[in-house]
């Protein structure tokens, strides 16, 4: 039973997506949906975007992908060999 439900449940996002493009119901806009799936259960957080974000913000200063070494990490050390 839960195997059928479960794959009638399409993804938080793609149904953002089709709520977005159809201009229907209440988007999460300005919110964050958290799923606990050991409880089953939803919980929606309101947050105001930040406009100092470096990403999104009003003045973004990160405008291109790119690739970021981090200073420390084990595991990338150790598959390297060095
Ligand atoms: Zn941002």
């Amino acid at each position: 039973m839960f195997h059928n439900k479960a794959k009638n449940i399409p993804s938080g996002g793609t149904t953002e997506a089709i709520k977005y493009l159809l201009g229907l119901g209440d988007l999460l806009t300005n919110s964050l949906l958290t799923y606990d799936a050991l409880k089953m259960s939803f919980r929606k957080l309101n947050l105001s975007r930040n406009p100092d974000c470096p990403l999104c913000g009003e003045n973004p200063k990160i405008t291109e992908l790119f690739d970021e070494e981090q200073a420390v990490c084990d595991l990338k050390e150790g598959s390297r060999g060095n």
